[in-house]
């Protein structure tokens, strides 16, 4: 699943390709042709994101909400003519351009669906801040944090309490912070809770600018170890995510990986110990 980054990171893409150009808003697939129709031949107003949730504003206060989920993906593409769709695109919006055409093709959503104002506002009120959102309270998490029993590893997932954050993040941060993903929330202090908002700021818009997940400070880096670049499909330098057994970075100890509410969770039990 994508995490907040990669949301933020659409929102200007579309933002970008699209500009203020009239779209043609269809839905080869069928599912999404009736609010498709309603939309067709007008431009972008905005884009806004929240977390995993993706906003695409049209006149009238009108938003296309969409989800991407597990599976979803937002292809796009630009030259001389549209091509056919391929695949069951649930959503294609495509512009005339200066040399031809530019698209965006939507497969495989959670969820794809025409808002009204109040029923975007609705969608945020359910989500917790966003450390990419300059209007994000990280007061709101830390209520939630700090009144729960529940290990912190599984608070920072969970959107309703921080908004954006995955599975990458989730791990990085509380490596970072020398935190035991199995501490209770409530016995996070303050100052460490604000400590890693902070880092999760500055390494999330990061993300948003390179499009990976990169969170290992400069002295761990490839150059500065002398060790070779990670291979990894996620991309990235990153202490913990997926290195399960690989020496700790900082302690060589063997990585560990464990589930936790149905995803692995990794952490390395010298630098983040049982408090
Ligand atoms: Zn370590």
């Amino acid at each position: 699943m994508p995490e907040g980054h990669t949301i933020h990171r659409l929102a200007d893409t579309h933002a970008e390709v699209f500009d203020s150009l009239p779209l043609r808003l269809s839905s080869p697939q069928g599912r999404f042709a009736e609010s498709a129709a309603l939309l067709d031949g007008e431009p972008l107003v905005a884009t806004d994101a929240h977390g995993k949730h993706l906003f695409l504003e049209f006149s009238g206060e009108r938003f296309v909400h969409v989800h991407l989920g597990l599976y979803g993906t937002f292809t796009f593409g630009a030259g001389e003519r549209l091509p056919e769709p391929v695949g069951a695109v649930r959503l294609r919006m495509a512009a005339k351009t200066a040399t031809g055409a530019a698209w965006a093709d939507l497969r495989g959503p959670t969820a794809c669906r025409l808002l009204t104002r109040a029923e975007k506002d609705a969608v945020h009120a359910r989500l917790g801040p966003d450390p990419l959102r300059p209007d994000a309270d990280p007061g709101a998490a830390w209520r939630r944090i700090t009144r729960s029993a529940k290990p912190i590893g599984a608070l920072l997932m969970e959107q309703d309490v921080l908004a954006g954050v995955g599975n990458v993040y989730r791990a990085e941060v509380l490596f970072r912070f020398g935190v035991d993903p199995q501490l209770p929330g409530k016995k996070l202090t303050r100052e460490t809770w604000d400590g890693m908002w902070a880092d999760l700021v500055v390494l999330m818009r990061e993300g948003v600018r390179l499009g990976r997940i990169d969170t290992v400070r400069p002295e761990h880096t490839p150059e500065a170890m002398g060790r070779e670049p990670r291979k990894d499909d996620h991309g990235g330098e990153v202490y913990v995510y997926r290195r399960t057994d690989a020496p700790c970075l900082v302690c060589e100890t063997p990585v560990k990986t464990v589930e936790l509410v149905g995803r692995n969770l990794f952490w390395c039990p010298t630098c983040q110990p049982t408090a």
